[in-house]
């Protein structure tokens, strides 16, 4: 492997984990503004093998990486074909083996779900500077992470925009948020589509209509998320992990425009707060080069043409997600793995038409009822905790498939 991967000079070498997707697409799109500064190194995808062969012709990495060895070598083939000397990997082994590489300073996390657990914790282990926008990885084992994080010397850096927005808005050198003078972090929330739809139309929503975000386009997991407000709920377990807050140190404010990413309250009653242009390539731009300022190709906020701000609090009646979120973030231990898993499942079941939207919750409350919560003091731990509830909550929705009950 080691000759594919001659870093050139003064270009900081990247992995993209998830090229095809929403976050690996836009990271794409700011590092196209700046050759000079960056130099791909690896594209990984699981299914979409077209679009992860056009990025290959453009960026020219040392290698790609795809789910299995039937795309690998068709992928391969093609490649050569057009006279390129990407060398072509399948599977997660190969994942975690690209992450390590030397040449490589740089790895975004941009795949979806739990999948991308492991090769977050091979870029950590590997001391590397690494860009989360995978939240899952860092609601399951955020707290090992970080640990891991002070033995290998990574760089956790948040893309997720409501934590670039925190990490922005804190003082450069914090370490502890008490230390920072901080009393709260105001996570803000668009509300998603169904911000005011009656609870009681929540059984026959589509799941076109669950992706329809009105201010971010995103993956349909991420979209699921935000319709539910579990993607909030998963942000405020992720901001305790970065941050190490106290869940009640976090207050989430609906922002319909999402114009504010999110708010830093200190101790004097200042507030301060990170606004941008709802795209994502802005948080991507500053981690990517931080610390210095990069181009992100992203216009210029034009907030008299935005009107107005406006906040409200949110309704965990209507939306149980994140209540059940804040408390598997009180529980702590292994509770934030099992909402995770549980709400992965709940997920793919509702976007495979096997259950209602209004399902998702009972399915995520049930299974973290059912499952007593434990240590989840290292990443195997973890691992049989997610494996445990991912059973469960298949297992619950075979059950009513059993009794014919349906999506709606
Ligand atoms: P997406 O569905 O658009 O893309 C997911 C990527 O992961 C694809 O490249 C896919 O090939 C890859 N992938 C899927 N399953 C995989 C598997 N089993 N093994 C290896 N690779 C796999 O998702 P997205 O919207 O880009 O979101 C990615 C992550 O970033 C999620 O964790 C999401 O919560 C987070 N995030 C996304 C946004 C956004 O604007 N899209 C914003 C903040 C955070
Ligand atoms: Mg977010």
């Amino acid at each position: 492997m080691a000759a594919q991967e001659k870093k050139e000079e003064g270009r900081q070498g990247v992995v993209v984990l998830g090229a095809t997707g929403s976050i690996g697409v836009n990271t794409l799109s700011v590092i196209r503004l700046h050759p000079g500064r960056f130099q791909v190194i690896a594209l990984s995808a699981h299914s979409q093998v077209a679009r992860l062969y056009e990025q290959c012709l453009e960026f020219e990495p040392a290698y790609a990486v795809v789910a299995d060895q039937e795309m690998a070598a068709k992928l391969q083939a093609d490649l050569r074909r057009a006279g390129r000397r990407t060398e072509v990997l399948a599977g997660p082994e190969a994942l975690d083996a690209v992450v390590e590489g030397e040449a490589v300073r740089t790895v975004v996390c941009g795949i979806v779900g739990a999948a991308g657990l492991l090769s977050a914790w091979a870029a950590v282990k590997a001391g590397k500077r690494v860009l989360f926008a995978n939240k899952e990885p860092l609601v399951m084992s955020g707290h090992l992470l970080l640990a891991e994080a002070a033995r290998s010397g990574a760089e956790l850096l948040p893309l997720d925009s409501e934590h670039n927005a925190i990490f922005q808005c804190l003082p450069s050198s914090w370490s502890s948020l008490a230390g920072a003078g901080v009393r709260r972090i105001l996570l803000t929330c668009s509300g998603g589509p169904f911000r005011n739809t009656p609870a009681s139309e929540f059984a026959h929503v589509t799941p076109d209509q669950a992706c329809a975000h009105p201010r971010w386009v995103m993956g349909r997991k991420i979209s699921v998320d935000s319709a539910t407000l579990m993607n909030k709920g998963l942000e405020l377990i992720e901001a305790c992990r970065l941050f190490q807050a106290d869940p009640q140190q976090i207050e989430v404010v609906i922002h319909p425009q999402s114009v504010i990413h999110s708010l830093v309250e200190y101790v004097d009653g200042s507030v301060l707060a990170q606004l941008g242009n709802p795209d994502m390539r802005t948080p991507i731009a500053h981690a990517l080069g931080f610390p210095v300022r990069i181009d992100a190709g992203v216009t210029s906020l034009d907030l008299p043409a935005i009107g107005r701000l406006e906040f409200e609090p949110p309704d965990e009646v209507r939306f149980p997600c994140l209540r059940l979120a804040r408390e598997a973030a009180m529980a702590g231990g292994s509770a934030p793995t099992v909402l995770n898993a549980a709400n992965e499942i709940a997920v793919a079941a509702f976007l495979g038409g096997e259950v209602a939207f209004s399902t998702i919750p009972e399915i995520i409350e049930r299974v973290l009822s059912a499952i007593p919560v434990t240590a989840a003091d290292s990443l195997e731990a973890i691992q049989a905790e997610d494996g445990r509830a991912r059973h469960m909550a298949r297992e619950w929705i075979a059950g009513r498939a059993r009794q014919g009950v349906t999506a709606c």
